[in-house]
């Protein structure tokens, strides 16, 4: 067997805590049905984290040997500690892969990662959803077919202020009229990024097969395909540049030094 990725499910974990409706739906928390969703994938070695471990569950050691992150938040965005975020982000530049699902539009991660404000309209009411395949080639839509249906949902609808996505994988529409780039990906650094909309806490919706798969999908698109960029911004030594130079007018820093940052 090929190597399993290392998926790691984070999630906040506060509604299930506060709202019977949430737990209802929910009783093993949002986190763990989506990692027994992507444990019907014998490919992904799958753990989870909450917002009320140590460290968030996201240690240096533990992110170190995550390869694919997926987060779900919504009401505690504020709480994930600073240090924390710029951990994530240094590893989604090195190649971790990061998965935003649902209300993490707003979680600090995504937004550092978009550097927009990644603000979109909503609405509660139940209504079904409609997710169009745009790029039926595309690894994340392996598997399905032209649309898929989500009977009861919250409605995320445009303008989702996002910079211009690199792929759109689905479009949403919505019982209500409303359209929305429902599956979007992007590159920072060395690590792929996907944006998938559903998952309304009140509703069953990670139980959903299709978007189940799509998760499953998702992880392995997202897996990194190439050894970590440590990204140290090195110094070059004058005397192991590509041609031969010599120095020219004064220096304000010593050979060795490491970059400021
Ligand atoms: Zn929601």
């Amino acid at each position: 067997m090929a190597k399993q990725i290392r998926v790691l499910v984070w999630n906040e974990n506060v509604h299930e805590q506060e709202n019977a409706t949430v737990r209802e739906v929910y009783p093993q928390g949002i986190h763990g049905t989506i990692a027994e969703a992507l444990k019907e994938d014998v490919d992904l070695s799958v753990s989870t984290a909450t917002l009320q471990e140590r460290e968030h569950g996201l240690t240096k050691d533990v992110l170190d040997h995550t390869d694919v992150l997926l987060w779900w938040a919504h009401a505690a965005h504020g709480k994930v500690e600073n240090e924390i975020v710029e951990r994530v982000l240094a590893r989604v530049w090195e190649g971790m892969g990061f998965i935003a699902l649902h209300s993490s539009h707003y979680s600090r991660p995504f937004q550092r990662l978009m550097g927009t404000s990644c603000s979109l309209t909503w609405r509660e009411a139940g209504e079904k959803e409609r997710l169009w395949v745009c790029n039926p080639a595309h690894r994340i839509a392996r598997g399905i077919d032209r649309y898929f249906e989500i009977p009861n949902t919250e409605m995320y609808g445009e303008p989702f202020a996002i910079p211009t996505p690199d792929e759109i994988v689905f479009i949403s529409w919505f019982e209500g009229g409303e359209v929305f780039r429902s599956g979007c990906t992007w590159k920072r650094g060395n690590g792929k990024i996907f944006y998938f909309g559903p998952g309304h806490e009140v509703y069953p919706i990670y139980q959903h097969p299709t978007v189940r798969l799509v998760l499953r999908n998702a992880v392995h698109w997202a897996a990194p395909d190439t050894e970590k960029w440590i990204d140290n911004c090195p110094q070059i030594d004058i005397e192991n540049a590509p041609e031969k130079i010599t120095t020219k007018g004064p220096r304000l820093h010593k050979k060795g030094e490491a970059g400021l940052r």
